[in-house]
């Protein structure tokens, strides 16, 4: 399995506690949990060249992880259409918190996925579909005790599945762990993961974040044409 981490590395430029809770910035340390024996991980970043995503590295990419934040515009259009083809093939694409503006994910959803926000909150995660491949070896709920508040409505396309919710101690409640089929691709959009929290060294978020990029890697990559089709029987 092929996985590329795409982030705008931005953050960690700028505010050095992000790279002290992420050591190699938020691409390198989600790297880093998500490499095993069977999982072959890159990198990208917006200041690579074609923003680390040309055709070949996108061809040879299972699943896409994305993080983005303050450069969502800076993605340029043609990177957001050649993704887009890619996952209508069949690959999968993970995105994750502030991702939810990015140029991607709107393409995905064709909306304008706003949501409410507000950092500095405790927030309990439950597990709404157990049985969903997301959720394998996730309890039941689970707390991250500082993480930024984002609350409904979240108006995205209606999720094929939801499986996780959040709860936050403001009384908001989200959406929080989503899943949609785009074309032959998969979709699955998880809202923790603040730059200057701790969400991503917890280890059901990592969990979850592992299952994701299992459960969205595609069993073959087949790109969907409309093609004047010939009758097979007389
Ligand atoms: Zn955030």
């Amino acid at each position: 399995m092929k996985v590329t981490v795409w982030n705008e590395n931005l953050h960690e430029k700028e505010i050095p506690l992000v790279t002290e809770l992420y050591p190699g910035g938020l691409h390198g340390y989600i790297a880093g949990f998500l490499r095993e024996p069977d999982v072959e991980v890159r990198t990208a970043t917006l200041e690579d060249p074609a923003c680390g995503l040309a055709e070949d590295v996108l061809a040879e990419t299972d699943v896409l992880i994305w993080w983005g934040h303050m450069a969502h515009d800076k993605v340029l259009d043609e990177v957001v259409d050649r993704v887009q083809r890619h996952v209508l093939s069949g690959m999968g694409l993970v995105v994750l918190h502030s991702g939810h503006h990015s140029k991607v994910f709107h393409r995905m959803m064709g909306t304008t996925c706003n949501l409410k926000w507000r950092d500095g909150a405790r927030e309990r995660l439950w597990t709404v579909k157990p049985n969903h491949p997301v959720a394998a070896g996730i309890p039941e709920t689970f707390t991250l005790d500082y993480e930024e508040m984002y609350g409904e409505p979240f108006d995205i396309a209606e999720p094929q599945e939801t499986v996780f919710m959040g709860w936050f101690n403001g009384g908001e409640v989200f959406r929080s762990g989503c899943t949609w089929i785009r074309g032959n691709g998969k979709v699955f959009y998880f809202q923790p993961g603040h730059e200057t929290n701790t969400a991503f060294q917890n280890a059901y978020v990592q969990r979850i974040i592992q299952n994701a990029v299992r459960w969205a890697c595609p069993i073959r990559r087949v790109e969907l044409t409309c093609p004047h089709f010939e009758a097979l029987e007389a």
